[in-house]
């Protein structure tokens, strides 16, 4: 039934067929938005991309490619109610409408996206794609959620400020997560020549070269219209510092599919989506190796850049190319290769020199981790005012992420505490606190409050610190996030399991569905 073609595996059209109509049973709404996959009979480009990318749902099916990016109907209506990026605009109708039922969503971009993820053949032969609201805890899920096509949880701020900024204040549009590699490479001195193969482009309408010090900040799933909301209203000041320097665009920047955390933290510091740089899910099928691959994985974040296909280039590569001996820092993010300062080197570097820094996990060998290499290194949250001590009680994760973040701010402080001639040029600081607080508590809740509250109270630390050294309006700063938020609702739970074993198992060939959400078919 099935067979190998250049790579490519050849699945019997049944058995996909057979998925298809499963999935998109009406008795599945409240749980699958839409299925998508590559059209077979379209083929696909010498890059691997599909020529054609179906979608479908209960009441119909549209077929995408470059000439027709948001679909044409094929049967039924069209199952992308909306493509537009700026849908649940401003703030309020979000807030009026939240986990929108998918009659009344938007996903924005879904050509270039599906095409992208579909390109590289560890992504599944079929994307189930949540419907915003779905709740299922039992399969791993939580009372916040993302991951789906769907504008929101695809919504991450695109914030710059300072030096080099063109605009300012809240300026209408979006932009690309695959965007701020090249733009912030061309700020920093890239030439554009060297950026123009990427997927994303460079955003010199926003901002401009000169600045001495670029600066990324990445709040883990910082989703955006709490995030500029509360700065307006005075709960993220350091936010709202930045703001009064630079400008902030309505619809943000739109993440890649599948909105995942390791998915866009690859994208944005790459420029090139899921398809081209391989991290295509935060778990998936690796077939030619025939095992399944968890990249993001507190036990394999530090070898996050062993998954990368052959031709990435991240933006430190990029700023050291341009300018051989400046100085770069990728502080706590997973996206670090070629960067001159990294924490997750000094992981790499601590889990190879065989002393265990954790006693308790003396002697563990291979299954030391991340964890267990910082674990004694980390800042107690409880001792510092810049964590807010209840929530860390309320939740493990909370505590832990703060822990990570309070290593990050004095891993910032200290590079930037260098001799002038000593400090990273381009440096990058993810924190993760917030995306802890809303997957414990969806968006707007009371926790997710506090967890933008912490990330503001240390990213005022970091800018109070530049000030202090006299380079803060030398700097350029680009603040985003890897994804958006929604919350799970009570009643839209239930799973795809049991009608997909019905469908395909009588066909005798193995599946597996990974994420949940990664179908694949036949195993080859
Ligand atoms: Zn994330």
């Amino acid at each position: 039934m099935l067979g190998q073609d250049r790579g490519v595996t050849r699945l019997d059209p049944a058995v996909l067929e057979a998925a298809v109509a499963a999935l998109t049973d009406a008795a599945l709404a409240d749980v699958v938005a839409v299925v998508a996959w590559p059209d077979p009979a379209a083929g696909r480009d010498a890059d691997g991309r599909p020529r054609a990318v179906l979608v479908a749902d209960h009441g119909g099916l549209a077929r995408l490619d470059a000439e027709n990016p948001d679909g044409v109907a094929m049967s039924g209506r069209h199952p992308l109610p909306s493509t537009d990026p700026l849908a649940f605009l401003p703030y309020a109708a979000e807030v009026a409408e939240p986990s929108p039922a998918h009659e009344r969503n938007a996903y924005p971009l879904p050509w270039l996206r599906l095409s992208s993820f579909f390109a590289d053949r560890r992504s599944p032969d079929l994307a189930i794609v949540h419907t915003a609201g779905h709740y299922f805890p039992d399969e791993g899920g939580h009372r916040g959620e993302h991951g789906s096509l769907d504008v929101i949880q695809s919504r991450a701020p695109f914030l710059v400020s300072g030096a080099g900024v063109r605009v300012r204040g809240l300026v209408p549009g979006h932009a690309r997560l695959v965007d701020v590699m090249p733009t912030l490479a061309w700020a920093a001195g890239v030439e554009r020549e060297a950026l123009e193969h990427l997927d994303g482009a460079v955003r010199d309408d926003l901002v401009g070269r000169g600045a001495a010090y670029v600066v990324g900040l990445l709040w883990d799933g910082g989703h955006p219209g709490s995030l500029l909301d509360l700065a307006e209203r005075g709960v993220l000041p350091n936010v709202a510092r930045l703001l009064e320097r630079g400008c902030a665009l309505s619809g943000g920047a739109v993440a890649e599919f599948p909105s995942l955390t390791l998915v866009n933290h690859t994208s944005m510091l790459t420029g090139v989506g899921p398809g081209r740089h391989g991290v295509v899910g935060n778990v998936y099928w690796d077939r030619e190796q025939g095992r399944r691959v968890v990249p993001n994985d507190a036990a394999t974040w530090h070898r996050t850049g062993e998954l990368y296909r052959d031709d990435v280039t991240t933006l430190f590569e990029a700023v050291a190319t341009a300018r051989p001996g400046v100085r770069t820092a990728s502080v706590n993010e997973m996206t670090e290769r070629g960067s001159w300062a990294s924490t997750f080197a000094l992981v790499r570097a601590a889990l190879s020199s065989g002393e265990a820094l954790d006693p308790g996990e003396a002697g563990s060998g291979e299954s030391r981790d991340f964890l267990s290499a910082v674990r004694a290194l980390l800042p107690d949250p409880l001792a510092s005012d810049l964590v807010t001590h209840a929530r860390c009680h309320e939740d493990d994760d909370y505590a832990f992420y703060s822990a990570i973040d309070l290593l990050g701010l004095s891993t910032m402080v200290g590079l930037f505490s260098a001799p002038e001639d000593e400090r990273p040029r381009v440096a990058w600081w993810s924190q993760y606190t917030t995306d802890a607080a809303h997957h414990h508590g969806g968006p707007r809740s009371a926790i997710a409050v506090d967890g933008l509250r912490d990330c503001d109270a240390r990213l005022g630390v970091l800018l109070d610190h530049l000030e202090s050294i006299g380079i803060l309006e030398q700097t350029l700063f680009l603040l985003t996030a890897d994804h958006g938020f929604e919350t799970a609702r009570d009643d839209m739970t239930g799973s795809w399991t049991t009608a997909l074993h019905a469908a395909l198992d009588p066909f005798g060939v193995p599946w597996r569905d990974e994420g949940p959400g990664f179908l694949y078919l036949g195993g080859g």
